[in-house]
C-alpha cells in the first residue's frame, strides 16, 4: 500500500492515476465534490476494487 505522500509523488511523476493498493492504473472517475477550496474526486480501482479518494487544492485563478 503506498502511503499518501507516496502515491502523490507516483501520479505526479507518471502522469497517470494509480491505485495506491495495487499500483494499477485501471482506474475509474467516480464523484466529485467541489469546494470553495478543494476538490475532492473518488477513484474505484478496476483491478482490485480499492475505493478511494484524492485531495485537489486551489492554485490560482486565469482568465479563458
Ligand atoms: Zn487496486
Amino acid at each position: 500500500m503506498l502511503d499518501p505522500d507516496e502515491w502523490k509523488a507516483r501520479v505526479i511523476a507518471e502522469g497517470v492515476t494509480c491505485c495506491p493498493a495495487c499500483e494499477s492504473t485501471e482506474i475509474t472517475l467516480g464523484a466529485t465534490a467541489i469546494g470553495v477550496m478543494t476538490i475532492h474526486q473518488e477513484y474505484i480501482c478496476e483491478h482490485c476494487q480499492h475505493t478511494f479518494s484524492g485531495l485537489f487544492a486551489l492554485v490560482t485563478w486565469y482568465t479563458t
